[in-house]
């Protein structure tokens, strides 16, 4: 019950573990065509380019960088953690002027600030992490969007945290890139960048003056691949990660055989109840407010006087696993569970189950029945 990589279908690991196609045979083609069109799909993109690269969600963020960044152009960051900060590095890398805006931890930056930075200043990119996995805060995508629109700066989505769990309605919204990486709630081990990309910001790229300072990633090179599995014909120019590709086609399928709508409002449910639950523990999540909170991860703080180490160790003798915290200003105070992709009713209640005796064996009075109760209520009622 980690935030990523998570727990994998069988049907996407028997993809992973399958004989490896060359990646010009006619079933790969038509594999690798599938999955980028089922990514518009999942991404409610139906206009934009998409992209399935071999690499991680860093890759998929320094993609989107090279190519929409030429020397000298302003970049407004909104970070909300660790992510975000991330982000500010990397554009600058290419030669970006970049503004950060900062939430304190466990808040989100307010709209206001960041329209009043819009005005002020003519920014050529905006990016903004959907859920910092460091925090657990959710940004609403869909007043980012509108605000790109209104100030037209393209807007990037790190949904790395988010694809496949949150919802987001890229062309509905006016989001310019959506990208994420395999191994979180699109539910595929971790090696695939992915990305779409608006036709807005397709024009910015192949308008650019200069060239993308990053040979690997530049989509001049990965355009004509794209195009070409799409219309179901051999291409090359690096060899994509077969497997992941296949597994990818087959998590996707299953993504969309759910519903998008289905599978948003079943993450909402999953939150829901792990924040009730954790509530109900007495337990402080460190996003500031629910509306704020994602649903794909949740982040508690330890209680006090309760070693987080022998927290964490007592938890895994129930068999959940958690992750520990990753924001520098308050990581040993406390713990992430993951909550995304095929994680299912009974998971939750076991991990709630978990967390509860874990916290009894540490000397803490938790109400393991109660919290339960008001989970079960909240899976069964949203
Ligand atoms: N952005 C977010 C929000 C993430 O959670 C992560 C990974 N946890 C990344 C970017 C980087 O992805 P990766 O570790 O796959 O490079």
């Amino acid at each position: 019950m980690i935030p990523g990589p998570i727990e994998f279908e069988p049907a996407v690991l028997q993809a992973m573990g399958a004989p490896t196609n060359s990646h010009v045979a006619p079933e790969f083609i038509e594999c690798f065509g599938t999955a980028l069109e089922r990514m518009r799909e999942v991404w409610l993109c139906p206009s934009g380019q998409p992209f399935i690269l071999a690499g991680s969600g860093t890759l998929a963020m320094d993609t989107a960088g090279a190519n929409l960044i030429e020397n000298g152009d302003k970049a407004l960051v909104i970070s909300t953690g660790y992510f975000g900060h991330r982000y500010a590095k990397l554009l600058e890398r290419y030669g970006a002027d970049v503004t950060i805006l900062n939430a304190e931890v466990g808040d989100v930056v307010p709209l206001d600030r960041v329209e009043q930075k819009l005005k002020e200043t003519k920014y050529k990119i905006l990016t903004f992490t959907h859920v910092d996995t460091s925090t657990a805060v959710l940004v609403d995508p869909r007043s980012i969007g509108a605000l790109g629109q209104k100030y037209n700066v393209l807007t990037i989505l790190d949904g790395v945290c988010s694809v496949g769990g949150e919802e987001i309605r890229q062309e509905e919204w006016g989001i310019d890139v959506v990208l994420t990486a395999s191994q979180k709630a699109i539910g595929v081990p971790p090696g695939l960048a992915l990305l779409v990309v608006s036709e807005k910001a397709m024009k910015v790229w192949s308008d650019r003056s200069t060239p993308v300072g990053n040979y690997y990633g530049d989509w001049t090179h990965w355009l004509p691949i794209m195009n070409a599995y799409e219309s179901r014909k051999p291409a090359y120019f690096g060899t994509p990660a077969v497997n992941l590709v296949e597994a990818l086609n087959v998590s996707l399928r299953s993504i969309l055989a759910e519903g998008m709508d289905i599978r948003f409002a079943r993450h909402r449910r999953s939150g829901s109840a792990i924040r009730a639950a954790m509530k109900a523990l007495g337990l402080q999540q460190v996003p500031l407010a629910d509306d704020i909170a994602a649903n794909t991860l949740s982040a508690l703080f330890y209680p006090n006087g309760i070693p987080g180490a022998d927290l964490l160790r007592e938890i895994h003798r129930s068999g959940i696993i958690l992750a520990g915290g990753l924001h520098p200003d308050i990581k040993t105070r406390y713990f992430r569970i993951g909550h995304m992709g095929s994680v299912m009713q009974n998971d939750i209640l076991a991990t709630i189950a978990g967390i509860a005796t874990g916290l009894e064996n540490c000397g803490y009075q938790a109400n393991a029945s109660t919290a339960l109760q008001t989970a079960l209520s909240k899976l069964n009622t949203i």
